[in-house]
């Protein structure tokens, strides 16, 4: 992070003039586009909501915003390069210091600050299914032990009648801050766990909790296409929020049966195909088994133990996507192992005349 503080109003693309209103349009625009669950690989972008939060904090609360506005001098940028402790000497106290230290630093307790709405947990499953639904897709019911937001309180925690009340000891900022020397430490505060209120009387049905232990049903439309091990992203199937936030989501990572008809090789599938000798000698057209029915398979003739066909198109479905993979036909020769007199007596005169000896040339194998 660059030693040089960014200007907060360059930040979220606003004037230095905008109102409230416009700041916290912006503020919304950016946030949205830029929340680490719709980029969950890209650090960059939590970095960015980071900066992008800090910057509303200051310029959504006035107070903050005019300090801001009066004196550039008493910001300093994020890391420890920009620190500077002259800037604070004359007019600010510590308390105050500890203050634009949260709230530039945006962590723990700059959030913390007020009890804000939180997004619910995400919940994982595991789900098996056979094969066949794994090909074809299937909607499925998952029964999973959820947090809900409490029906009796709504989510407040508070008992029917009551509400909760601003935390006593921190004053409802959900932080305590004490001088330590030179630095003012700021700790979630002890009372309130950080939430910035207390219920004085708690809700009967989840203690104060504000939430229950539920089982829920949930339909879980898994695509056609999964594998073993792909993991799905049920939005807003996981836990509920707090104080109406957002409820987490479901992962399903579905487990898949294998098939005994099939092995499966990420989009393609592999069957056996058992042919003759003399099948694999002249050529052929074999019926072959797919998910799709079964489809006439052209063996060419002298085709070899192993060799692997393409049929295309019938393979499993690409998750997500159009079209699917295809089915490897892999031939397997069959050697006659019950011969009869004539067959025994055809195959004699057969070996006599025949050319080919499978061994020459092959290195190891010399007959000289
Ligand atoms: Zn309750
Ligand atoms: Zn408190």
């Amino acid at each position: 992070m660059a030693t040089a503080q960014r200007d907060l109003y360059e930040v979220l693309g606003v004037k230095k003039t905008a109102t409230q209103d416009e700041i916290k349009k912006a503020y919304r625009k950016l946030a949205r586009k830029y929340h680490p669950d719709a980029n969950p690989n890209d650090p960059k972008a939590e970095e960015r909501f980071k900066e992008i939060s800090t910057a509303y904090e200051t310029l959504s609360d006035p107070e903050k915003r005019r300090q801001y506005d009066a004196g550039p001098t008493r910001f300093f940028g994020q890391g420890s390069g920009g620190f500077d402790p002259r800037s604070f000497q004359g007019g600010q106290g510590f308390g105050d210091f500890a203050d634009l230290f949260g709230n530039l630093f945006g962590g723990a307790f700059g959030r913390r600050r007020e009890a804000q709405p939180e997004k619910g947990r995400d919940v994982t499953v595991s789900v098996t299914l056979s094969f066949e639904d794994a090909l074809k897709g299937v909607t499925t019911k998952i029964s999973v032990p959820k947090t809900a937001q409490c029906s009796t309180c709504g989510g407040s925690g508070a008992a029917p009648g009551t509400a909760p009340k601003t935390c006593p000891v921190c004053q409802g900022r959900g932080v305590t801050t004490q001088n330590q020397g030179f630095f003012a430490l700021s700790q979630p505060c002890p009372r309130c766990g950080g939430n910035g209120t207390v219920v004085e009387h708690p809700c009967p049905t989840c203690g104060g909790q504000g939430v229950t232990q539920v089982r829920k049903k949930d339909a879980a439309p898994l695509p056609a296409g999964v594998k073993d091990g792909t993991k799905i992203r049920l939005k807003g199937k996981g836990e509920a929020g707090l104080r109406g936030g957002p409820p987490g989501d479901l992962y399903v990572v579905t487990r898949v049966e294998d098939s005994p008809v099939f092995e499966r090789r990420g989009n393609d599938l592999v069957i056996d195909v058992p042919v003759t000798f003399a099948e694999a000698a002249l050529g052929a057209t074999v019926a072959v088994p797919t998910p799709d029915g079964k489809v006439a398979l052209k063996i060419p003739a002298g085709v070899q133990d192993g060799r692997m066909l393409r049929i295309a198109g019938h393979g499993a479905p690409r998750l997500g996507e159009a079209g699917k993979g295809d089915l490897m036909a892999r031939i397997r020769v069959v050697t006659p192992s019950r011969l009869t007199a004539e067959e025994r007596a055809l195959l004699e005169k057969f070996q006599k005349i025949h050319r080919e000896n499978p061994r020459e040339g092959l290195p190891g194998w010399s007959t000289a």
